[in-house]
């Protein structure tokens, strides 16, 4: 695909779009944080529907530990994983206080190192609570990267690297979550609902729908 086609998907992505954001509830990184940990495997409306009872409880480092681990447990257990996943926050939870003073940490390598926080967690949180033009790649985004031809690459970590090579400037804060919401309601993993797509002429997929 040229710089031109992309340059015209990324204009009227954001002409459709100005101010997309995560479908995850949050008001603080910490929030984030723990609502894009539980989100894996997981849809953001059940995160939303267990965080919306878990964080006018706790929503800080310290108070998640003072739940205890099966009390946690019974804020999360309709999610998916929730036994692991609730292993891993309160293990964030608890390094989070050690060496952060319970903050969420604005740097990557501290970000990975918290336990159940890969790559793509580190970026979500860089990019949507501290505006860093990082693009994480989902499975959305990967599938859409792919299908258009717009960034082309065997795995996520090489359609990011291609993103962020042939993003401009402009674009790249807010290129992730366009992606993933036009992976999630239009171009779909089982049909794509091209038809329906603001960037069907534009698009290089050769078995676009009616
Ligand atoms: S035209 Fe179809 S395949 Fe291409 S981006 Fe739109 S929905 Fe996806």
């Amino acid at each position: 695909m040229n710089k031109a086609k992309r340059l015209e998907i990324l204009t009227r992505l954001r002409d459709d779009n100005p101010n997309p954001t995560t479908e995850l509830n949050f008001s603080s990184p910490f929030e984030l944080l723990i609502a894009v940990l539980l989100s894996a495997q997981a849809t953001d409306v059940g995160v939303n529907k267990a965080t919306a009872k878990l964080y006018p409880v706790a929503n800080t480092p310290q108070a998640i530990l003072d739940l205890g681990l099966d009390g946690l447990k019974s804020y999360i257990k309709t999610i998916g994983l929730f036994n692991t996943k609730a292993v891993n926050t309160m293990k964030t939870c608890q390094m989070l206080v050690d060496l952060h003073n319970g903050e969420v940490p604005e740097d990557r390598e501290a970000l990975e190192a918290l336990p159940g926080v890969g790559r793509k967690t580190a970026n979500v949180v860089l990019n949507t609570a501290f505006g860093w033009p990082t693009i994480a790649v989902d499975t959305h985004i990967f599938r859409v990267s792919n299908r258009t031809k717009f960034a082309m690459g065997k795995n996520v970590d090489l359609v990011e690297q291609k993103l962020l090579k042939v993003v401009p400037a402009e674009f790249k804060v807010d290129v992730h979550h366009w992606l993933i919401l036009h992976g999630r309601y239009t171009c779909i993993a089982r049909k794509p609902r091209c038809g329906s797509c603001i960037i069907e002429d534009l698009c290089d997929f050769k078995d676009k729908t009616e």
